[in-house]
């Protein structure tokens, strides 16, 4: 059951979805809101599915892939999963963009800072980091501090992937520790 209930223009909450767009328009805005509200990781995780397949991206995640934290880990204001979408509402960042949604390689920004980082790269923030002044500068050179951390990040994991037993094992940990390290620095913020 939906709440609030969709409401058509024409015919009120008795809807007729099978023969009415407005009906059926009404019905699936009131099925999203509800599940950005009740699910917000699952609806996520659906339209970068869609997005991948529009883009031609690569899409390998499972469905406990994402992770929606309190604090963008790249700006650090609230994210905040309730109500309409707003700048605060979680976006799926890919980290590099071409490399499309695999493991290691999303992570859950505020919407705000994921707009800001649209399809730039590293090079392209830090670039804008230099060029930029005021409130603008401090964001890109946070979003650059947040890149570079998601890159070693990435290459402790590859390396922890590449070695076997001890070594590898000890990586991983290394990894783990890493990212641990890193969402605590975001929530002083
Ligand atoms: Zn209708």
């Amino acid at each position: 059951m939906l709440n609030p209930k969709p409401q058509c223009p024409i015919h009120g909450s008795t809807l007729h979805r099978s023969t009415c767009r407005a009906c059926n328009a009404a019905y699936m805005r009131a099925y999203y809101k509800e599940r950005r509200a009740n699910a917000p990781d699952r609806e996520m995780l659906d339209r970068a599915r869609k997005r991948a397949r529009r883009l031609d991206l690569p899409f390998a995640l499972p469905k406990d892939a994402i992770v929606i934290p309190d604090i963008c880990p790249a700006l650090g204001g609230p994210i905040r999963t309730s109500g309409t979408r707003s700048p605060q509402s979680p976006s799926l960042d890919r980290i590099r963009p071409d490399e499309g949604y695999v493991i290691g390689n999303i992570r859950v920004l505020s919407d705000y800072a994921n707009r800001l980082k649209g399809n730039l790269s590293l090079e392209d923030i830090e670039r804008r980091a230099q060029t930029a002044d005021g409130q603008r500068q401090i964001e890109y050179e946070r979003l650059a501090e947040y890149v570079r951390r998601e890159q070693l990040l990435a290459e402790v994991r590859a390396k922890a992937a590449s070695l076997d037993g001890r070594a590898g094992e000890v990586w991983s940990e290394v990894a783990r520790f890493l990212e641990k390290a890193f969402i605590r620095a975001d929530w002083k913020r």
